[in-house]
């Protein structure tokens, strides 16, 4: 519940952000990259208080959005095997593959569990020591020194039939690759809040000083939202550019050595594809030789036809650029809805057509 005080507070960043964009030629365009900042900017209504000087665009920042239709495929032919058990959270079970996905899967006879961490997949292959359990590892670097945990204590306790199915991605990487496309029109970023407490605020300083563009972590809430959106405007109309941070209670300039390590001890750097972006060097979590058996694709490889292109006209790629609005997509709100979503933004909770078909019109609502 919004108190008094934090209503206050809001209309007055509010005012703020009015008089320090008024009278512009072209709105600025801020780009969030953090699924769960996107849901939080719709269910607040924020995007229909700010000025029309304000626009507010998505990022990749939705992990399941990001993961392509290969991956899914893998997983799914994967989950079709007599002595394998799947492991996902809940969000990947729909997000389509290139003919099916692993809600059908399961509906034919795969075992496909819904886990909550990557503990619980390692708890289920210590349960079931003749079959071989597959987690799933989807996320950003916030996830990835989890399932490395899991990963540890699978090797500490010689569990030998638990596995990841890694497609875990670094941000930078991915905003790297957004601002090579001439047609991005970036002017400042909302950093994620979660990664970030991992990796840092000064993992972003590429921003300012390789591209002279401002970033501002922020924290979740409303009113914190509002404050990130207020210092950013004020950099983008001052011609500014620097890192600040405005979830100071939880994020280091450093980040979290400890996570960091983990991580670094578990996985090494790839090349990985992103659903939207394609593929960019470097942006990917492998593990490393040293746990090279505990990866199922290594260990199992599969020879799958190439993905066929999408035929179903979904848009996620571009929306996952900022370069249209879900509005746009033509199966948005019609052959494409949460119940019967065409691709995984519609599907995840994090998804921005998600976001957009559950708060699009929205009214402002504090909670
Ligand atoms: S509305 Fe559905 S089909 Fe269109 S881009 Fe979004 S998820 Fe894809």
């Amino acid at each position: 519940m919004k108190t008094n005080s934090e209503k206050e507070l809001s209309a007055r960043l509010l005012d703020e952000i009015r008089k320090s964009t008024a009278g512009r030629e072209k709105p600025m365009r801020l780009m969030e990259v953090c699924g769960t900042h996107t849901v939080s900017i719709f269910r607040a209504g924020l995007r229909q208080l700010l000025p029309p000087e304000v626009e507010l665009v998505s990022g990749p920042g939705c992990p399941v959005c990001v993961t392509p239709d290969g991956y899914m495929d893998e997983a799914i032919a994967y989950a079709g095997m007599e002595d394998v058990i799947v492991a996902t959270f809940g969000d990947m079970l729909k997000v389509p593959g290139s003919a099916s996905s692993l809600a059908e899967a399961a509906a034919q006879g795969g075992d496909v569990r819904i886990v909550y961490s990557p503990l619980d997949a390692l708890t289920i292959a210590k349960e079931n020591p003749d079959k071989k359990v597959v987690f799933l590892a989807v996320g950003f670097e916030t996830t990835a020194p989890t399932a490395a945990a899991a990963v540890l204590t699978a090797e500490r306790e010689n569990v030998g039939n638990f596995f990841l199915l890694s497609a875990q991605k670094l941000v930078p990487p991915a905003i790297r690759a957004l601002l090579a496309d001439e047609d991005a029109r970036i002017d400042g970023f909302i950093l994620p809040g979660h990664v970030a407490v991992v990796t840092g605020s000064d993992a972003f300083s590429f921003l300012p000083a390789e591209y002279h563009l401002p970033g501002v972590v922020a924290g979740f809430s409303p009113t914190e939202l509002l404050r990130g959106i207020y210092r950013l405007v004020r950099q983008v109309a001052a011609g500014e550019a620097r890192i600040e941070n405005e979830y100071k209670s939880v994020v280091r300039p450093e980040g979290n050595p400890a996570a960091q390590e983990m991580t670094a001890r578990v996985y090494e750097t790839c090349t990985a594809e992103w659903r939207g972006l394609g593929v960019i060097p470097d942006s990917g979590l492998d593990l490393r030789e040293k746990y090279r058996r505990f990866d199922f694709g290594a260990v199992r490889p599969l020879s799958l036809p190439p993905v066929p292109p999408k035929k179903n006209g979904c848009r996620c790629g571009e929306v996952l650029q900022g370069k249209i609005l879900p509005k746009e997509c033509k199966l948005f709100g019609t052959a494409c809805v949460p119940e019967h979503a065409a691709g995984p933004c519609m599907v995840s909770a994090e998804g921005v057509c998600a976001a957009w078909h559950k708060y699009g019109g929205g009214v402002f609502q504090y909670d």
